[in-house]
């Protein structure tokens, strides 16, 4: 059974006594910001010169400095740039106002885990990673609720590393929900592997798959959208509630055996196999090398595959039909439609 930490875990007077510096301003960095400050932490935030979140954070009232300014007033240094950009601003702006003894903290172990970053030997490095996006980690804090976080140090430089990451997760609102105690390692391979499987590959594939079929069959696009997608919602409300066993409950007795007959026919065993094959690619870092050696060539396959899923026919259907959805409410954050 996992290690589990509530509030009463942890002291949250340790992350008001440092000095903090959250890089970037982005999904997580805004909510970790404000979760901070509203739970009394000294904190200030360091972006690059020109960036587009300086408005945003200092109409919030925060106090915005450059990256190495930030990291020199701080003790603690939260690095919440994108992943593919975290190794060069550790290494321009972070290493080399370091202060010894000081924290790095993350919130997905990716540049550790594959070496991109190596912090020296003085300092704590400790993740708290938010199992849910930024703008959900700010909205739960200030409903008085918190998103589950996990936990883990991968260096205990001071011998304080494991009280300040529970005080941190305590700040940012996770400890109201939980925290579980995991290590670098498995939450990164793991978080890639969920991501890539099942969460965001997955799942994509299947709807466009999905959706393929029937309108290749002759149904109509609108119709299909709602079939494969649009009620995918509230499937996945019910399993997030009581597990794919509500699921099965709450659908119709004809769903239910569908499901068991035809689930399986769809998603065979050699699906399985293609998920092995892409957790070895995770754990040996070839993902990992893919990916940050395309975005070090100025991301082209990234850009080329993101422009093909955005070309996809039900995209367009989808954005016609949520027009007319006055129910389909969106959620209060930057993204625009058809903006990739
Ligand atoms: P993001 O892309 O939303 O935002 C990153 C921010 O960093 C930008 O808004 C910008 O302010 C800043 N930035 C960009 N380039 C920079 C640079 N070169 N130097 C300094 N600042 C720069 O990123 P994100 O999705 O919040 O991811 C941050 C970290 O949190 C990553 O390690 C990610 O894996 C992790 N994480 C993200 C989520 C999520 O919901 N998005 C969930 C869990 C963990
Ligand atoms: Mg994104
Ligand atoms: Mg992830
Ligand atoms: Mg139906
Ligand atoms: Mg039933």
């Amino acid at each position: 059974m996992a290690e589990l930490f509530y509030d009463d875990d942890a002291d949250l007077s340790i992350i008001a006594g440092r000095k903090v510096a959250v890089i970037g301003y982005g999904s997580q960095g805004h909510a970790h910001a404000l979760n901070l400050r509203d739970s009394g932490v000294d904190v200030r935030v360091g972006l690059r010169e020109g960036s587009a979140s300086r408005t945003k954070a200092e109409n919030e009232g925060l106090r915005v400095l450059s990256v190495a300014d930030a990291v020199k007033e701080a003790d603690v240094v939260v690095v919440l740039a994108p992943d593919q950009a975290q190794r060069s601003v550790y290494r321009d702006e972070i290493a080399p106002n370091l202060a010894p003894g000081a924290a790095l903290v993350f919130a997905h172990g990716f540049n550790i885990r594959f070496g991109y970053i190596t912090p020296p030997a003085g300092v704590d490095v400790v993740m708290i990673a938010p199992k849910g996006p930024g703008h959900l980690v700010r909205r739960e804090y200030v409903d008085g609720r918190g998103v589950p976080v996990i936990v883990a140090v991968e260096q205990d430089a001071t011998g304080g590393a494991w009280a300040l990451a529970l005080s941190y997760a305590k700040a940012i609102g996770g400890l109201r929900a939980a925290g579980i105690k995991t290590t670098f390692t498995e939450e990164t391979e793991s978080d890639l592997f969920g991501e890539q499987a099942v969460l965001c590959g997955g799942v994509s594939q299947l709807i466009q798959y999905g959706f393929e079929t029937l309108t290749e069959a002759g149904y109509q696009p609108e119709v299909a959208y709602f079939e494969v997608l649009h009620e995918l919602k509230l499937i996945v409300d019910l399993i997030n509630e009581g597990g794919i066993a509500k699921q099965r409950w709450s659908v119709s007795d004809t769903a239910e055996y569908g499901d068991y007959v035809s689930g399986p026919r769809v998603i065979d065993p050699s699906v399985k196999e293609n998920m092995k094959a892409v957790l070895a690619d995770i754990q040996s870092g070839a993902f990992a090398k893919r990916f940050i050696d395309d975005q070090d060539a100025g991301a082209p396959e990234f850009k080329a595959l993101r422009a093909k899923g955005e070309a996809h026919p039900i995209e367009a259907v989808g954005r016609q039909l949520r027009k007319l959805f006055a129910w389909v409410k969106p959620s209060e954050t930057d993204y625009v439609e058809g903006s990739a």
